[in-house]
């Protein structure tokens, strides 16, 4: 290739059982057509039984991997998975408004990953005032799961009136978009779910990303992926609602596509679109 790809960046943990995290997102930027960059935030120590540990990395070397990307090959969209601590956060903050990312500059998704699906934490728990006041005022979008909407605000996603309430508490804390993943609303409204609803709020605009529920339990990353190839769709220039309708697409189609691995759960899949 002559010309250089548009450049995505993750900052995320790892995941050493290759599920979640940063190999989940770079895994997304190259199917979605864009070139992943990443800055480590923690290294976890996981299988697809759990996170049995995590070990975070110093502030300064997480804001000093966003630094020298996007001074060297520059950055088009980025997005933040588990971010440990609040010292990170800080670090990200800073950092993202020395180079120009988020704050209405170059796209920026914030995932605000607190737990792992095993229920392992990710997140301090003092951390999740900083997520809200240092990183939600900076996003592009924000793609919470019901149980992180729960943790950031104090509404509780039973239905379509509170989902619409929950978009309006995330912009009251200054997020420009938001993104309700209904995923796991079977589980809080102990109502059969025949489909998983999304609802996207932008510039006053609500729009509904309907896919069929698929019962799967090889999901894992399956959050980190949706945010990452929503983040690979605005690093190529489209709109929110088009670089949503593409991470729908590529979750949806990663999640047909999971596979069991390991004795827990396996990750949803990016294997389907290998070409070789
Ligand atoms: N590990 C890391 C490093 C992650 O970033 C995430 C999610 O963001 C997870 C694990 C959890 O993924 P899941 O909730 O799909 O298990």
């Amino acid at each position: 290739m002559s010309t250089s790809p548009p450049v995505a960046l993750s900052i995320a943990g790892t995941d050493s059982g290759g599920g979640a995290g940063m190999t989940a997102d770079v895994r997304a930027f190259a199917v979605c057509g864009v070139h992943g960059a990443v800055a480590v935030t923690a290294v976890t120590v996981q299988d697809s039984l759990g996170v049995s540990g995590f070990h975070p990395i110093p502030p300064d070397v997480v804001a000093a991997q966003i630094r020298t990307v996007a001074g060297d090959m520059g950055v088009d969209a980025a997005k933040t998975g588990m971010l440990a601590s609040s010292e990170i956060i800080a670090a990200v903050a800073a950092v993202c408004d020395e180079v120009g990312i988020g704050s209405g500059g170059i796209p920026f998704v914030v995932d605000p990953v607190a737990a792992s699906m095993h229920g392992s934490p990710l997140l301090a728990d003092d951390a999740l005032d900083a997520l809200r006041t240092e990183l939600l005022p900076r996003a592009t979008l924000v793609t919470p799961n019901l149980d992180e909407i729960a943790l950031l605000t104090d509404v509780k996603v039973v239905d379509d009136a509170s989902a619409r309430e929950a978009a309006v508490a995330l912009h009251d804390l200054g997020a420009r978009a938001v993104l309700v993943k209904g995923g796991h609303l079977e589980a809080l409204s102990g109502r059969r779910q025949e489909e998983c609803v999304d609802l996207l709020s932008v510039d006053g605009d609500l729009h509904e990303f309907r896919s069929e529920r698929l019962d799967r339990p090889h999901t894992h990353g399956g959050g980190d992926s949706l945010a990452s190839a929503i983040t690979a769709g605005l690093a190529r220039g489209m709109s929110l609602v088009d670089a949503v309708g593409l991470g729908k697409r590529y979750i949806t189609r990663a999640v047909e596509n999971s596979y069991p691995l390991g004795a827990g759960h396996g990750p949803v899949s990016s294997l389907w679109a290998a070409a070789l």
